[in-house]
């Protein structure tokens, strides 16, 4: 097999590349371990940025989200019993951030992706980038089926290559594109606590996403659309979300909530929970050779920020900018800036989804006077126009490139 972007992972990075490689006229193919539905069904994100928005739309990835996503205009900081809300649009310009569901992206994508006939092999596992200072880099890969289309059966198990002119590690966190970048040096945080997640049939208790730092530690009321919410405790990071029931997951995120007026929190059944640990990761550089790393396989972010996804999309718009660049030119300007230039972008959204982890969440051991800093920082930003102007700008996104 043959082709000139091979891209390791069908998770938004991936799929989106595969999508915006496809509009320019470049030929790819994308081999991802998992299958169509433990992709499409995989609960994540679900905040984006206004860039993520219009490079969708750009993209022809835009139209259900136009239609089903829901327009968010500010974020509501909650704290000290006291309610204060962010205007995005009054305080940045006019900017504002789409909720619209990580799985509903890659299944827009997904569609996309088989309609225009552009391979994407399902239960096909990379198993090694090789040759990436080459001109002509290899994946090694094993696919399930006989010819590893999409959802072949059986534990075929066969390995076969896949030549490039372009390899790109699109595959995660957990992926092994990574470890074809020698001499990479990484910068990581790990924090200790994580987030005890729910999905819950019943309308948001909020029309915006509620941020609430408590004396027992961080909430957030998100949702994922006007009949399913999407809620968060912080809890220590080693927690079973079995260990909790229901009615104590419920109860706890009514005391994290309270407020002195009458808002009060709609309940309903509960139908996924899981715990989500927290780490802040960068691996610099995000390119070796002729193998580039976007997304989560080069940086994580803490949740707080809602900038994993968009720091995935900013990373695939650069790269399929360069490669194009290089199509058009010969030039290999662009690419071999790539790295910098994202990297530039991702240690903004480390800094924010840092300072927004730490502005909220209750650090086991914190002394006294580290819990009334951050209620200072709180009252900063909820009182001085200019602070609020920098977590706004900082949360409706960076520029990407
Ligand atoms: C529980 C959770 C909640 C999150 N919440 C938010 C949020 O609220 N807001 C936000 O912005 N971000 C959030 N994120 C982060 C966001 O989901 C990620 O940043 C985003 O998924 C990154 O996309 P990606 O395509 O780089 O990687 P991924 O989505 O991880 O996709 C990688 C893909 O590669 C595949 N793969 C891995 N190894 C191989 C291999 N060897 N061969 C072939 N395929 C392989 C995987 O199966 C996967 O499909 C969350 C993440 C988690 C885990």
């Amino acid at each position: 097999m043959r082709t000139t972007v091979g891209i390791i992972g069908a998770g938004p990075a991936g799929l989106l590349l595969a999508r915006l490689l496809h509009n320019a006229g470049i030929d790819s193919v994308v081999l991802e371990s998992r299958d169509r539905a433990y992709v499409e069904r995989r609960q994540r994100a679900g905040i984006l940025e206004q860039g993520t928005v219009d490079v969708l739309r750009a993209a022809g990835a835009g139209e259900r989200m136009d239609r089903e996503g829901l327009r968010h205009d500010g974020i509501e900081l909650r704290f000290a019993r006291r309610r204060h809300r962010v205007d995005f649009p009054a305080l940045t310009g006019g900017r504002s951030v789409m909720v619209y569901a990580q799985t509903e992206v890659c299944k827009d994508l997904i569609a996309l992706q088989l309609k225009s006939g552009g391979p994407l092999l399902f239960e096909t596992e990379a198993l090694a980038v090789e040759d990436a200072e080459t001109d002509r880099p290899r994946i090694r890969f094993r696919h399930g089926g006989a010819d590893g289309t999409e959802g072949a059966e059986g534990a075929g198990g066969a390995e076969d290559v896949l030549e490039c002119d372009y390899v790109v590690g699109c595959d995660g966190f957990w992926g092994v594109a990574r470890a074809a970048v020698p001499d990479g040096r990484t910068f990581e945080r790990t924090y200790p606590f994580g987030w005890l997640g729910i999905l819950a049939d019943v309308a948001p208790s909020h029309d915006e996403l509620v941020y609430a730092r408590h004396d027992r530690g961080f909430a957030l009321l998100s949702m994922r659309s006007p009949s399913v919410s999407r809620l968060y405790l912080q809890v220590p990071a080693d927690t079973d979300a079995d260990s909790w029931s229901d009615e104590q997951i419920w109860d706890e995120l009514e005391r994290r909530f309270e407020t002195d007026d009458d808002w009060t929190l709609r309940r309903g059944p509960i139908t996924q929970k899981s715990v989500t640990p927290m780490r802040s990761y960068v691996h610099e550089p995000m390119r070796h050779g002729r193998l580039f790393l976007a997304g989560d396989a080069a940086h994580i972010v803490p949740p707080t920020g809602a900038k994993g996804l968009n720091l995935a999309v900013g990373d695939v718009v650069t790269l399929a900018q360069a490669l194009a660049h290089r199509t058009a030119t010969g030039s290999d300007d662009l690419l071999d800036a790539y790295s910098e230039t994202c990297l530039r972008r991702v240690w903004q959204a480390e800094r924010f989804s840092y300072d927004m982890t730490t502005l909220l969440h209750g650090a086991p051991g914190a002394t006294p006077f580290e819990d009334r800093l951050q209620l200072a920082r709180l009252d900063r930003i909820t009182s001085s126009r200019a602070a609020e102007t920098d977590l706004a700008e900082a949360y409706t996104g960076f520029p990407i490139g």
